[in-house]
């Protein structure tokens, strides 16, 4: 494995296991520099959102990078107050306009709001039938929303991009998207640092000569789980990519299995606040 290796999704397309996500870079010249160290470093894949508020600076940083368009894989995804069928339609060709850009590889569902999730994946599937987008996909879904989903749906969504890290390891929902070749994207995958200090990181990093945040992103990947750690900071984009000369051993493998708490970070899907 390597900073661009990809996993294949269930269409054939390879996604990047390896990305930058953008949440909370709102500031226009941080959020350019950032994505070009990242760029620069070898980065491929760049996570944003409508929410964000960035895929302007992204579809820019993105072209002024000299990397083929075509080498860079870019996620965004339908905010709640845009879903819907049309709604989705409609807040799809805002995204592409704000990015500059003629197609997305992966489009998702943010989360999924109760009245409209399902219709939301039904306009996600027609922009990838009209080629707009390389790949479908959803966020913060529980097995009970993608079971919904896969009785209607013509594909299933490639992806499931969910809060996943060593205090919520999440595995049941890893088993069920594994049985569905639905991909698990971890957001959040350093605990937003909050798993940092734990001490059985901070020792098995001090084993391997490793830092703790190196050690949990390993960890996610050697678990099969693609990532997408944040950060503005160039040496912490250059600190998190650097975890591709070591492996974990079984034993350490072992122990960080032993850290889930079922702690959330962010909300839980099932009771996210929903204000129109
Ligand atoms: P994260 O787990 O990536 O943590 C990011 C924070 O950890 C940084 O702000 C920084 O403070 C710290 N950090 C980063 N690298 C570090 C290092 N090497 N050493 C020490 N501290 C370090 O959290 P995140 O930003 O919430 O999640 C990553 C990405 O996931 C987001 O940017 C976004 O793209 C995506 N996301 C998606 C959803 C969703 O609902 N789909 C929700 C949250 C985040």
């Amino acid at each position: 494995m390597h900073l661009q290796s990809t996993k294949t999704l269930s269409n054939g397309v390879e996604m990047p296991r390896f990305g930058l996500g953008v949440y909370k870079m709102t500031d226009h010249e941080e959020t350019l520099q950032s994505i070009d160290t990242a760029l620069k470093f070898g980065y491929r894949a760049i996570d944003t959102a409508s929410l964000y508020g960035n895929e302007v600076e992204v579809g820019e940083a993105i072209r002024h990078s000299g990397v083929p368009r075509s080498n860079i894989f870019v996620t965004t995804k339908v905010w709640n107050n845009d879903q819907g069928y049309d709604e989705t339609l409609r807040a799809f060709e805002v995204s592409l306009k704000k990015l500059n850009m003629d197609y997305v590889d992966l489009y998702l569902t943010h989360w999924a709001v109760p009245e409209t999730f399902e219709e939301t994946y039904r306009a996600i599937e027609r922009l990838y039938d009209e080629k707009l987008i390389r790949a479908t996909g959803v966020s913060n879904h529980h097995e009970h929303h993608l079971e919904k989903i896969l009785a209607k749906a013509n594909m299933a969504p490639m992806v499931n991009q969910v809060e996943v890290h060593p205090y919520l390891q999440q595995q049941a929902l890893s088993t069920f998207c594994l049985e569905h070749q639905i991909a698990v994207t971890a957001w959040s995958p350093l605990g937003r640092g909050g798993v940092l200090d734990d001490p059985t990181i901070v020792e098995i990093g001090r084993e391997i000569g490793k830092t703790a945040a190196q050690v949990v992103l390993r960890w996610h990947l050697q678990n099969d789980t693609l990532i997408i750690p944040k950060s503005v900071t160039p040496s912490r984009i250059e600190e998190n990519a650097q975890i591709f000369d070591f492996e974990l051993t079984q034993v350490q493998m072992e122990k960080m299995a032993t850290l889930n708490r079922n702690q959330r970070f962010g909300q839980d899907p099932d009771h996210f606040k929903f204000d129109f």
